[in-house]
C-alpha cells in the first residue's frame, strides 16, 4: 500500500527526522493561502503515488501566491505522466505547498526488503536528487547498500560507515546516524516495505532534512494499523484493483489481451508463464483464492470483463477446495449477466471436474474445455489469432 509524499513526511517527523514547512491543499484557493503563509516564496508539489514529479512539471518553486494559485489551478485534474505511473499517468488532486529550502547537498536514502536476502536492506548514495536512475545504471559504485540483520538490528557504526560514504563530517555526520536509525524504527514499526528519502538534503544553513518522502506498506501487516485504510487515496488507484480489493480477490493489469482468471498465486505464475510460452501476452491475472464461491467466482469474471483490453479468457482453476462445478456456475452466471461473447478457454481439474465440464459445454457460451495446460494455453492464443 502506498500513500502520498506528504503523509509520509508527517511519519518521519514523528520519529524525529526534520521535514520542511508545508501543507497539504485540495483547492486552488488553499494553495494560494498556503503559499501566503510561506511568506509568497515556496515549492508547490504534485501529490500522486509516484515518484519522477519534478521532471514531469508537478514540482515548481514560486514566488508571490499568486502564481501559486495559478500553477494549481493548471495541475488540479491534470493527469502527470512520469517514467513510474506509466503511459496512462496519474490525476492531481492533492497539492503540497512547501517552504522553499535552499539546498546545498541531496543525497540518496532508502531502507526496503531485498527479497534475495529476505533482509532490509540501506541504501544510500551521495549523488541523490532527480537523476538516482541514472547513477544507479551509470556509476553503480556510487551506490552503497548494507543488508541488516535483523537480530541484532541496525548498529550504530553501520549508520555512522553509511554517513561517512555521503561525505558528511562533524555534527551532520552525527545527525545523519540519528536519522539512519531512527529511518529504520519507522520501517520495523511502521512496517514498511519501503522507506525512501530522495533527495535527503543538507541546506545551506547546515541541516539536515528529508526533501521528498516515499513510503510504501507491507499489505499483509494492514492489519496490524487501525489507521492506514483511511490512509489509502483512492483516486490514485485502478478502479478495477478497488474493485477486487471488496471482494477480496487479487487483481493485477498488465499489458496484452488474455485475462486471466486463477486460483493461488503460484498456479498464476505459472499460467503466465504457459501462456507467454505459447505466444500469448497476459491482459491482466485476477486469483479468487482458494475457497472462492460462486459469487466470487462470478465478481471476478465481471472484473476480468472491465478490462477494455481483454480480448479472450483464460481460465486455469485447480479444483481442490473449490469445486469445479461451482467455478462453471460462477463463470455461466457472470458471462449470462455481462452479454459475454469473447473466447473463453477453461482449464480445469479436480474435484466436480466432469459436471463442472458438462455444465459449461452446455451453456451457449463461446467456451472450450481442456485437460491439459499446455493445450489449453495453445487453443487461446490459436482463438485469437
Ligand atoms: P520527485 O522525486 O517526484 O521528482 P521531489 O519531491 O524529489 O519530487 O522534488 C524534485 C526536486 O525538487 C528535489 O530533488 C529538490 O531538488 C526540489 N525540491 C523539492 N522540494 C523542495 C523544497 N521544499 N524546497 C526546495 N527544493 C525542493
Ligand atoms: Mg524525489
Amino acid at each position: 500500500m502506498n500513500i502520498h509524499e506528504y503523509q509520509a513526511k508527517e511519519i518521519l517527523n514523528a520519529y524525529g527526522i526534520p521535514i520542511p514547512r508545508g501543507r497539504v491543499a485540495l483547492t486552488a484557493d488553499q494553495v494560494e493561502r498556503a503559499a501566503k503563509e510561506m511568506g509568497g516564496r515556496c515549492v508547490v508539489k504534485a501529490q500522486i503515488y509516484a515518484g519522477g514529479r519534478g521532471k514531469a512539471g508537478g514540482v515548481k518553486l514560486i514566488h508571490h501566491p499568486e502564481q501559486a494559485q495559478e500553477y494549481a489551478k493548471e495541475l488540479f485534474g491534470k493527469t502527470l505522466v512520469t517514467p513510474q505511473t506509466g503511459p496512462e499517468g496519474l490525476k492531481v488532486r492533492r497539492i503540497l505547498v512547501e517552504e522553499a529550502v535552499d539546498i546545498a547537498r541531496e543525497f540518496y536514502l532508502s531502507i526496503t526488503l531485498d527479497r534475495s536476502s529476505s533482509r532490509y536492506v540501506l541504501i544510500a548514495s551521495a549523488e541523490g536528487g532527480m537523476e538516482i536512475e541514472e547513477v544507479a545504471s551509470k556509476t553503480p559504485e556510487k551506490i552503497h547498500t548494507l543488508t541488516i540483520d535483523p537480530f541484532t538490528g541496525l548498529r550504530s557504526y553501520q549508520a555512522r560507515w553509511i554517513a561517512l560514504q555521503l561525505g558528511l563530517s562533524g555534527s551532520v555526520c552525527e545527525d545523519c546516524v540519528n536519522l539512519i536509525l531512527n529511518l529504520y524504527r519507522v520501517c520495523l514499526e511502521k512496517d514498511c516495505a519501503l522507506v525512501e528519502i530522495n533527495p535527503l538534503v543538507v541546506t545551506r544553513a547546515g541541516w539536515l532534512m528529508a526533501m521528498d518522502a516515499k513510503i510504501t506498506f507491507d499489505d499483509n501487516a494492514i492489519f496490524r494499523h487501525r489507521e492506514y485504510p483511511d490512509m489509502m487515496d483512492y483516486s490514485q488507484l485502478d478502479p478495477l484493483e478497488i474493485n477486487a480489493g471488496k471482494y477480496d480477490l487479487a487483481y493485477i493489469k498488465l499489458s496484452g489481451s488474455i485475462g486471466c482468471l486463477v486460483n493461488g498465486a503460484g498456479l498464476a505464475m505459472a499460467t503466465l508463464d504457459v501462456l507467454k510460452e505459447y505466444g500469448g501476452e497476459p491482459a491482466n491475472f485476477l486469483d479468487v483464492g482458494g475457497g472462492a464461491t460462486r459469487e466470487k467466482v462470478a465478481e471476478a469474471f465481471k472484473i476480468i470483463l472491465q478490462d477494455a483490453d481483454v480480448k479472450g479468457i483464460f481460465v486455469n482453476i485447480f479444483g481442490g477446495i473449490m469445486r469445479c462445478d461451482v467455478i462453471a456456475h460462477g463463470i455461466i452466471e457472470a458471462a449470462g449477466e455481462v452479454n459475454c461473447t469473447l473466447p473463453i478457454v477453461v482449464r480445469m481439474d479436480g474435484s466436480q471436474v466432469e459436471e463442472g465440464k458438462r455444465l459449461l459445454t452446455e451453456s451457449g457460451l463461446n467456451v472450450q474445455c481442456s485437460d491439459n495446460l499446455g493445450d489449453a494455453a495453445s487453443k487461446i492464443v490459436g482463438m485469437l489469432g
